[in-house]
């Protein structure tokens, strides 16, 4: 008798939003922060047409051979938002949930992320829609071939620099590398992509830089503020590397760990939670799972809850689109670090600017992440480099610089961090742009 073959799940299924989230599109709610600060510093409809849109947009399938003999076609793109500063540069996304929209609103963050922190690079982002949990090593390293291959005239040290986000790594970024030097004839090309492993052409200091560039902000803050960094109450939404690089240096701080959260469960530890046995348990079972049978760990019924836990500094490290108009009446913190790219809407901003939450927007808050990229870029462009230290030191100056500036323009204008980010790169983008000549 034959048997029946178990049907495979999709690598592409459709997930469902998360209950209690009003689907916003991203790029929406990215032109409305936008307008908020293009108003205040009186942008001309030409500049706002230059500036705002993506400069190119582009759609691929990426068919890709599966192990079982079966051929799938994927559907990735990239964005490039700006180079009015420099190379498009920005990550790829891996994600089920990956859309035009969002990575167009990606992108445009990121030319105003590396404006912010004044690093010579434009804005741009990938994505490909996919589960990569359900594809084997081999499919993957295939599915990541393809879709550098397959854009392969879009990317260049000098053109466009990819680089890790969601469900990308060290590794994808080698294949990427491999991909584009091949392609040009066995030259060993590095600066293509950033996040690299050290072991080719990688920084030091690179995978833990979103969460020390975060670390730097809420310092900065911390005194603003006047707030003890000792003993203050953190909750983290999202145990990527982000999240659990932000556990780890916030702890260092002194800071208590209560709440951290991943796809599979939101949990709590009232005495803090070891960031060290986290992460060993993401190790060994890939995600949180399971976690709360680690002693004193309590699951939350509903892993939303996280962000209204009444804690000093709340910190949302995983996707866009999570504190909105619906439950950010609801926020405790005093602090929002922002590791995730747009985890607040517009609605929410307003809400929490009401209550007085300080917010610390994404386009400052994460950038030490495409920070390090670029000292990446630099050391690879020289041949040399730099040890530990360099990289921290540089890194911290950027950060703070960037933290000083933003804050005093906010208080010179009377709006919150994330319009005064926007004044700040905006307006430097805008310069770019006008010395070049791009307004013709
Ligand atoms: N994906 C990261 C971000 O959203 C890093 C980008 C980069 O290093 O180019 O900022």
């Amino acid at each position: 008798m034959a048997t029946k073959k178990k049907k495979r799940p999709s690598p592409t299924p459709k997930v469902p939003l998360t209950e209690g989230i009003t689907p916003a599109s991203a790029f929406d709610n990215a032109l409305v922060q936008f307008n908020r600060a293009a108003k205040i510093i009186k942008l001309t409809p030409d500049q706002v047409a230059v500036i705002r849109e993506p400069r190119r947009i582009v759609e691929c399938k990426l068919p890709v051979r599966m192990d079982d003999g079966s051929i799938h076609a994927f559907k990735g793109y990239r964005v490039q938002h700006n180079i009015a500063r420099g190379p498009a540069k920005g990550g790829v996304r891996f994600h089920p949930d990956v859309s035009l929209d969002e990575v167009k609103a990606l992108a445009f963050w990121m030319t105003f992320k590396c404006a912010t922190i004044g690093i010579p690079m434009g804005g741009g982002k990938g994505g490909v829609i996919v589960d990569p949990t359900r594809l084997s090593k081999g499919e993957l390293e295939r599915l990541s071939r393809r879709y550098f291959a397959e854009m392969i005239e879009l990317f260049g040290p000098d053109r466009d620099v990819p680089a890790p986000d969601v469900n990308t790594n060290p590794q994808v970024m080698a294949w990427f590398m491999d991909t584009y030097s091949m392609h040009h004839g066995g030259d060993y090309l590095p600066a293509v992509v950033t996040g690299k492993p050290l072991e080719i052409g990688g920084s030091v200091g690179r995978s833990s830089a979103t969460a020390q560039g975060m670390v730097f902000c809420v310092r900065r803050a911390a005194a603003h503020l006047g707030l003890s960094l000792s003993g203050a109450t953190v909750a983290i939404q999202g145990f990527g590397n982000a999240g659990s690089f932000a556990a780890k240096l916030l702890r260092e701080q002194g800071c208590k760990i209560v709440a951290i959260s991943d796809v599979s469960g939101a949990f709590t530890h009232k005495d803090g939670i070891d960031p060290d046995v986290a992460i060993a348990h993401v190790e060994k079972h890939k995600t949180l799972a399971g976690f709360h049978r680690v002693k004193g760990v309590e699951r939350l019924a509903d892993p939303m809850k996280l962000l209204e836990l009444p804690v000093d500094i709340l910190i949302p490290a995983a996707l866009e689109n999570q504190i909105t108009g619906k439950n950010a009446g609801r926020i405790k913190a005093k602090v929002v670090a922002e590791c995730a790219n747009g985890p607040c809407t517009p609605e929410a901003d307003d809400i929490l600017e009401k209550k007085r939450v300080f917010v610390i927007p994404d386009i400052l808050c994460n950038a030490g992440g495409v920070a390090v990229s670029y000292l990446e870029w630099v050391q690879n462009r020289m041949g040399y480099y730099w040890r530990y230290q360099r990289v921290l030191e540089d890194l911290e100056h950027m950060m703070n610089t960037a933290f000083d500036t933003v804050l005093k323009t906010a208080l010179q204008h009377d709006v919150p961090l994330r319009t005064a980010a926007f004044i700040v790169s905006i307006e430097r983008v805008a310069r770019a742009s006008e010395l070049r000549g791009l307004y013709a």
